[in-house]
């Protein structure tokens, strides 16, 4: 996830140590629990607004209607508040909102006022309170270029027949759409009712309470989420959408024309849900479903809480790349139930669920398999490192400094890393003491906000009991607080990927291609494409082509890892299946380093991505638009159209 820089510096209210309104077990009027604010100075998000200890919200209210003409989401926001006595104001996030008015529990006019607009963190929402003020109601509507939001046209969906909304709100995006305080640290539960045109299915992170209905020619939806959870955690989908069952609490939802391959691909989901809850404890949330969405959804998956949104380029035809959907789950704890408190703590949501996503994969596939994709990661975590910039000691952290943001710009320090750190205190600890902690964690910090030091206190008091010497072996602070990669480091078996870097060997030295190919892992295959020399003559890559028909395949993640090497050397035979790549999906893991490798090719590449950009542009979400228009600022490229794509 790529953040913002630090710019805002709330400590002054933060400090305040009012603890009037934070009541750890207290109920509002909804029922729900009340999650507290964190006051510790290593808590405070300087990627919101919102004094929460001045006055926060703990319930949130949507009454919206998706306008796909305007590109607009309107209606209303009521916020349920609590506010320290005297407070005389609460202040949201927003970035871009179009506000009608704002009014208190008594339809009361309560004065408001948007501050000057941040480009990442958009603008503070100040709204006036009086004493007895305890709801908000905000009339408003979202921005036709609202950061979370994508509208896509019939053309941009498989079945091609309607248009498909959906939102991405992690890390800071939600307050496009949604005037809230938007901070991880501040959770909300909240209910949505959703009117959308006749005909589409809208779908959210939160269970749904009752039928749907059509009324005036529209179809209107109810979610309600009765836990807290962080607001990035509330996410919306629009579209030509269908339900398969996929187990007694799991299914798939997608358009009609994916359903069939969906629901054969992750047809394991009901058991991964069962082998989670083995290693974290009980599934909380109540129902687990994926939705798959058209080929422009950014990320590989968002693990919005009953309803992982997940990409169709996971869809490889044999569940190889299901582990996406393993590592979305296992955020149903590490993310969704324990939630870092900052975005500078990523890694205790990302680390701990990469973790948890291979002990899954370990359970339903087996330990060799495993053992693959923890190789594969330290490869990865290897490449952070040696990216990381000289002049940034602190850039490879898990705990991280706002001022080395922009360091590891791909966050696999916090995934790879993180993820190494838990496997390390496994194996030093042993399994049965390590699962046994991290069960015990996840109940005493569930539906809570958690900071590195709460974590590190609690593997302190029920892990390590004061024992000098397993604290000397586990070297908890050099890895939390320190960079590059501790001496203690658990490692897979070093003959995991033998029968590969010999095949790598013998490919670079005379192109004998590998024979063993066919009974290869996707594991196997892109252990080999990433480990072969960045350069090699023409003639062995005819050779890599003719023999796997690598421009072809349908596995995503093997046609980037054969697109990048290929690029990296010139290779002209790939340029259309290049481009049909780029042009064909918009996942930021696969088109960002690809075009930036491109873009840095004056002669041979920068002319494919000029060309290639504007016709892949128009499929992109927002957030990857935004990290590859900068690179296209001398070569203008037309703005995302309404409706005039191919
Ligand atoms: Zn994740």
């Amino acid at each position: 996830m790529r953040l913002p820089t630090r710019l805002a510096c709330l400590g002054a209210f933060a400090l305040c140590g009012c603890h009037s309104h934070q009541p750890g077990a207290a109920r509002q009027a909804s029922g729900a629990a009340v999650a507290p604010i964190l006051t510790t100075s290593d808590a405070v998000d300087d990627q919101t607004y919102a004094r929460p200890l001045e006055a926060r919200v703990t319930h949130l209210t949507l009454d919206l209607d998706v306008d796909f003409d305007t590109h607009r989401i309107g209606g209303t926001a009521a916020l349920d508040i609590r506010h320290r006595p005297g407070a005389k104001v609460i202040v949201l996030d927003d970035n871009g909102l179009e506000i009608d008015g704002i009014a208190d529990q008594h339809r009361k006019a309560l004065p408001f006022k948007v501050g000057a607009r941040d480009p990442k963190l958009g603008s503070p929402l100040a709204v006036a309170l009086r004493p007895d003020t305890s709801r908000i109601v905000i009339t408003y509507k979202s921005a036709p270029d609202a950061g979370a939001l994508q509208w896509l046209t019939p053309q941009q969906t498989a079945g091609g027949k309607m248009p498909f909304l959906l939102s991405q709100g992690e890390a800071i995006e939600n307050r496009s759409w949604i005037p809230t305080q938007d901070s991880p640290g501040i959770r909300q539960s909240w209910e949505a009712t959703i009117r959308v045109p006749a005909g589409m299915t809208a779908v959210m992170s939160a269970p749904r309470p009752e039928q749907p209905i059509t009324e005036g020619g529209e179809g209107v939806f109810n979610f309600r989420m009765d836990h807290p959870v962080a607001s990035y955690m509330i996410a919306l989908a629009v579209g030509d959408i269908a339900f398969r069952s996929l187990g007694p609490r799991t299914g798939v939802w997608a358009e009609p024309a994916t359903l069939p391959a969906a629901a054969a691909e992750f047809s394991d989901t009901e058991k991964m849900v069962s082998a989670a809850e083995k290693l974290y404890g009980p599934y909380r949330w109540g129902r687990y479903d994926v939705l798959v969405l058209p080929p422009s959804f950014p990320f590989g998956g968002m693990e919005n809480p009953n309803m992982t949104f997940l990409t169709p380029t996971v869809i490889a035809g044999d569940k190889s790349l299901v582990n996406v959907v393993a590592h979305e789950l296992a955020h149903s704890w590490s993310g969704n139930l324990a939630t870092n408190a900052t975005w500078n703590d990523g890694w205790l949501n990302e680390g701990m669920a990469t973790y948890a996503e291979r002990r899954i994969v370990e359970a339903l596939y087996g330990e060799k398999q495993a053992d693959e994709q923890i190789a594969l990661g330290i490869d990865t975590l290897n490449d952070a490192i040696a990216a990381a910039p000289a002049g940034s000691p602190n850039a490879t952290r898990l705990h991280t400094n706002p001022k080395d943001k922009g360091a590891d710009d791909s966050g696999e320090i916090a995934y790879e890393k993180g993820s190494a750190f838990l496997r390390t205190i496994e194996a030093i600890v042993g399994r049965p003491a390590f699962d046994g902690w991290l069960k015990g964690y996840f109940n005493r910090h569930a539906f809570q906000p958690v900071t590195s030091a709460m974590f590190l206190a609690d593997i302190r008091q029920n892990l390590v009991k004061g024992d000098p010497a397993l604290e000397n072996k586990l070297m908890l602070d050099r890895w939390v607080y320190q960079s590059g990669i501790p001496t203690n480091m658990a490692r897979p078996p070093a003959d995991t990927f033998a029968d590969q870097d010999k095949a790598v060997r013998a490919f670079a030295t005379r192109s004998a291609v590998p024979g063993g190919w066919g009974s290869w892992t996707t594991d196997e295959r892109l252990r080999f494409l990433n480990r072969l020399p960045r350069k090699l003559p023409t003639s062995a890559l005819d050779a890599l082509q003719s023999s796997f028909r690598l421009n072809e395949s349908r596995n995503s993640e093997v046609r980037f890892a054969w697109l990048d090497l290929a690029v990296a050397n010139r290779y002209d035979p790939v340029v259309p299946s290049l481009q049909q790549f780029l042009t064909s999906q918009g996942r930021g893991k696969f088109v960002e380093p690809l075009f930036k490798r491109l873009a840095a090719d004056a002669a041979w590449g920068a002319p494919i991505a000029r060309r290639t950009y504007p016709l892949a542009r128009r499929r992109y979400h927002p957030v990857v638009t935004r990290a590859l228009d900068p690179i296209f600022v001398d070569n203008p490229t037309p703005k995302a159209s309404k409706n005039g794509s191919k």
